[in-house]
């Protein structure tokens, strides 16, 4: 239970073997995806197999980082305490270049100035020694 006063610590994702590589990158400001070596198709997020043919093999294979904002949602209270002191907390979905989608947070501009297909750009957020998040900022055009 929080106590009155105390802040309450930010969640941080947990880092599993199949997305190891992704978390690696991410510290590295590299964003990298699963690609199905025996299908070829790209998906996000990491899964232990291939959600287009079930094949468990894969490869990482580098993205550009440049994607377009698909949709965007305000998330208000009840949250987990911390989203929820920082509330109403804008959450986005974006299409990256190489055509996956990614739950990801847009920073840089305030929610009021978001525009449906803007150009963005992957950015990186340090969590703690370990974990970056990728989070998009708008394209400098
Ligand atoms: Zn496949």
């Amino acid at each position: 239970m929080d106590e009155p006063g105390m802040v309450a610590e930010r969640p941080t994702p947990e880092i599993e073997p199949h997305t190891e590589p992704f978390w690696r990158a991410a510290k590295e400001r590299r964003l990298v995806l699963p690609r199905c070596t025996d299908c070829g198709e790209l998906q996000f997020p990491p899964e232990l197999s291939c959600v287009h043919c079930g094949s468990p093999n894969q490869e990482w294979v580098p993205a550009s980082g440049r994607a377009t904002l698909y949709t965007w949602t305000l998330c208000h209270p009840p949250l987990l305490p911390y989203f929820a002191a920082h509330a109403p907390w804008p959450v986005v979905a974006v299409t990256l270049e190489e055509g996956v989608r990614m739950v990801a947070r847009l920073v840089g501009i305030p929610e009021s100035q978001y525009e449906m297909e803007m150009p963005l750009v992957a950015d990186y957020e340090d969590l703690d020694d370990e974990r970056a998040l990728v989070v998009f900022r708008p394209a400098l055009s």
